[in-house]
């Protein structure tokens, strides 16, 4: 019972550590950026790439964008 306890105690302290220390010259909002492409979902061009906040928004982000293949606004997806 006592080795539960202090494997629990364990955990809950790893758990409330600062995951993302300070790094030299990285501030921590950019690293929870990263570069993202956008493609259209009717022709799968790449149009566009931007930026997002990866806490902010873990799922796949979907904009309606200028297409120049479809010549009109469709759906852009998120792509790897
Ligand atoms: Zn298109």
């Amino acid at each position: 019972m006592t080795s539960l306890a202090l494997y629990d105690k364990v955990v809950w302290v790893f758990l409330n550590m600062p995951v993302n220390r300070p790094m030299d010259g990285v501030k921590e909002v950019d690293r929870v950026r990263v570069l993202v492409t956008f493609a259209c979902t009717d022709c799968k061009e790449r149009n566009y790439t931007s930026t997002k906040n990866k806490r902010k928004h873990p799922e796949r982000m979907e904009f309606r964008k200028y297409c120049p293949r479809c010549n009109g606004h469709t759906l852009h997806r998120e792509t790897k």
